[in-house]
């Protein structure tokens, strides 16, 4: 079985739920080797990606790592790439992982597939392309696969394995020290979940009408522990902050349930949602294209819709 390295994603020491996903899928594809970059390994990050699978764990916790944008990774990623000739590279198709996935194929004149939605055998991921209307197979067929995999895309299960540590330790080039990373601000991140993580995301869109009712979308997310998300027409309007937007040019998710409010389902937003698992839509007009695309649709005034919603979830 060859080795499967994930790259894990990790913030304030805590392993993030896709690289729990990646290291799933790495089981079916291999034997999975986590790679640990940065500062903040503990032993409770040890045992947790042991619990999901990883036979071995290369930790390069030097503070140089994620004291400089992006490049570290990718050379770290490139030395275990050389030195372990793994059969695959999985890194979370985040705004960084894309970034890192791309710099590493240069560095090891491989080819990369980024957005996968799954991996199968041979390493042939899937992709869903065009705004989504076309569903792609594509395998990389020089050098080592790279695939940036979207979150949400694999349900995490734990398998436990033997999480043996290797430590690593990367000379950095002076490419890599380009951009050193002067401030760190933390986002207020408040008690909802991370948009592109979520299981469960609540969107709402011009049928809302104003910032102020936006409090109803939050209402009806926290009442189902979601992040909440927002059309482009919602966030041009400045009725929501722009990081919550999701479409072809916001934020792309994959939750087990996006819950579409007042949102007509435009191909562009389109682009972002739908490959979530369950899509539900309330939407006042029938004919609206959201619901084409919905499991579940209800025809009816969000303001009606959605309090009695909240009010049957908050009673159970
Ligand atoms: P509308 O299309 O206006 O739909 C509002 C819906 O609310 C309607 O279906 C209406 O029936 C319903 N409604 C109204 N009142 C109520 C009520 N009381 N109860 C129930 N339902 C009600 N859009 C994105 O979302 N994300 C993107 O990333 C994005 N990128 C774009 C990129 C480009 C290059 C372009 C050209 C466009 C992009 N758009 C994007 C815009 C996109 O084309 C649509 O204009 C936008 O998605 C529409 O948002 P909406 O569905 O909220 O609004």
């Amino acid at each position: 079985m060859s080795e499967i390295l994930v790259l894990v994603e990790h913030v304030d020491g805590e392993v993030k739920k896709v690289t729990l996903e990646l290291l799933t899928l790495a089981r079916s594809l291999g034997s999975p080797s986590a790679v640990w970059a940065g500062p903040g390994y503990t032993p409770e990050a040890k045992a947790r990606l042991a619990e999901y699978g990883a036979e071995k764990i290369y930790v390069a916790d030097a503070e140089e790592i994620t004291g400089y944008v992006v490049a570290p990774k990718a050379e770290l990623l490139a030395k275990l790439v050389g030195e372990a000739a793994p059969g695959a590279v999985l890194i979370a198709a985040t705004p960084e992982g894309k970034e890192v996935a791309g710099r590493l194929a240069i560095k090891t004149d491989s080819g990369v597939i980024t957005d996968a939605v799954g991996v199968g055998e041979g390493f042939v991921a899937e992709q869903s392309i065009f705004g989504g209307g076309v569903n792609v197979k594509s395998r990389v067929t020089k050098g080592t696969p790279i695939i940036a995999v979207r979150p949400n895309s694999t349900a995490p299960e734990p398998a436990p394995a033997a999480g043996a540590e290797v430590q690593v330790t990367v000379e950095l080039s002076d490419a890599a020290r380009g951009a050193k990373i002067v401030e760190r601000v933390k986002q207020e991140k408040g008690a909802r979940p991370e948009l592109t993580e979520a299981a469960i995301v609540v969107a709402g869109g011009r049928g809302v009408g104003s910032a102020e009712n936006f409090a109803l979308i939050e209402r009806l997310a926290d009442s189902l522990g979601a992040a909440v998300g927002a059309s482009r027409a919602a966030t041009d309007a400045q009725w929501y902050p722009h990081q919550f937007q999701i479409g072809q040019t916001g934020k792309t998710v994959s939750p087990q349930l996006y819950i579409a409010v007042g949102i007509s389902g435009a191909i562009q937003h389109r682009a972002g949602m739908q490959t979530a698992k369950t899509i539900m839509a309330i939407n006042k007009d029938p004919e609206a294209p959201i619901f084409e695309l919905a499991d579940f649709g209800v025809v009816g005034d969000l303001f009606k819709v959605v309090p009695q919603l909240v009010d049957e979830i908050e009673k159970r």
